[in-house]
């Protein structure tokens, strides 16, 4: 039953969407719209089962809610499904679901996830208004959120160490991909030091070249000393194997899903090791849309990337006063600014 599906997952909506003569089978899940519209991504996906492509949407489009809340976004939560092979899709398909979200008129704003891309926006935003990330909008995400991490990494070492300079740090970033490359410049502009791993050798060695860092071999990752590790590649890599491993003091980078299972904060915690929720460490990717979504700047969206750092500060000081993780704290914190949004919500800072 789909209904107990959604009540177990507090969800306002799920739109199920089929247009058999252009191939579109879709699904649109509407978590929460307390604090504004739902905005998340389109995933295209060739799922084997129904219940494999609900079970994704509904769990994607819950953490949107929690991800736009911590960011102090004004915006809810929402994903959508496409069920398709990537190589079928085409301008009819995109089109047909274009028409799907124009007819949700306004409550749902979708953008590019999983193999959708920028140009299928375009085709989208022909239909509808209600799309970000479109050829028009405000581009890349990728240096807003490596600008956030750079912020949040900084809120770390503060709460750690008492100071947020990056001049006596070294920080492994792992994954130099369009977020993690970036990321690893501006640490070095910030005076850490730096040591870089990817599992493809060609992006390791373009980026050492020339540069004072380290290369750590991809299987290294785990034991390397460093005082700051920054998974910026895949999700999953903290895990009961790894976790025994690190030589860190702090977990904070890009990726999503950086935990294999939500225990695994407890985990760090209890190593004595500070975990940066991925979901509030990395929303400068939303952020990007929803300053896009605002009619604002690259520029503000830049501002706003910075102001993850005193955000996640106030989370981590929450976190230690109420002896719980921080994870735990933000989703606390999320969850309050949604059951109060009558009222203007106060920061975590001032909670
Ligand atoms: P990307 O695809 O540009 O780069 C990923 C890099 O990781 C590649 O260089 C790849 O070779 C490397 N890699 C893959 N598997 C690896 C492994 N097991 N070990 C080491 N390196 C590995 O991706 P991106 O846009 O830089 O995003 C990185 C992470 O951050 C992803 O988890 C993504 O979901 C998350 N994220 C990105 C954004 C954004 O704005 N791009 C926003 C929020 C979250």
């Amino acid at each position: 039953m789909v209904h107990r599906e959604m009540a177990e997952f507090g969800h306002d909506q799920v739109t199920y969407a089929l247009e058999d003569d252009v191939g579109l089978r879709a699904i649109v899940a509407i978590h929460d719209t307390t604090l504004g519209p739902a905005l998340g991504g389109t995933r295209l996906l060739p799922y084997e089962t129904e219940d494999e492509a609900l079970q994704d949407v509904l769990r994607l489009s819950r953490a949107m809610t929690y991800k736009a809340a911590a960011a102090e976004l004004d915006l809810g939560g929402g994903k959508a499904v496409i069920v398709a092979e990537p190589d079928a899709k085409d301008e009819a398909t995109m089109r047909a679901y274009g028409r799907i979200v124009d007819r949700l008129d306004g409550q749902y704003v979708t953008s590019v996830d999983v193999n959708t891309t920028v140009a299928d926006m375009d085709v989208v935003a022909e239909e509808t208004d209600h799309v970000v990330g479109t050829s028009d909008g405000l581009g890349d995400p990728s240096p807003v959120t490596a600008r956030g991490v750079v912020a949040g990494i900084r809120a770390c070492v503060e709460a750690t160490y008492g100071s947020d300079g990056l001049d006596d740090r070294t920080v492994l970033v792992q994954g130099l991909g369009k977020v993690g490359s970036r990321l690893a410049k501006r640490l070095l502009e910030a005076g850490a030091a730096v040591k870089v791993s990817d599992v493809d050798p060609a992006a390791v060695a373009s980026f050492t070249d020339g540069r004072d860092v380290e290369a750590v071999a991809h299987g290294d990752v785990y034991d390397e000393p460093c005082d700051v590790f920054a998974p910026c590649a895949v999700g999953g890599v903290v895990d009961d194997e790894t976790i025994p491993r690190l030589e860190c003091d702090v977990v904070a980078g890009a990726a999503n899903n950086v935990l294999a299972e939500r225990r695994h904060a407890e985990a760090l915690r209890e190593r004595g090791i500070l975990y940066a929720p991925d979901y509030v460490i990395n929303a400068g990717g939303l952020i990007t849309v929803a300053t896009e979504y605002a009619g604002d700047t690259r520029a503000d969206a830049l501002e706003a990337a910075d102001r993850i750092g005193d955000r996640l500060l106030a989370l981590i000081e929450r976190a230690d006063g109420r002896g719980t993780t921080v994870l735990d704290a933000a989703d606390a914190y999320a969850r309050e600014r949604i059951e109060t949004a009558t009222e203007p919500t106060p920061s975590p800072a001032e909670t």
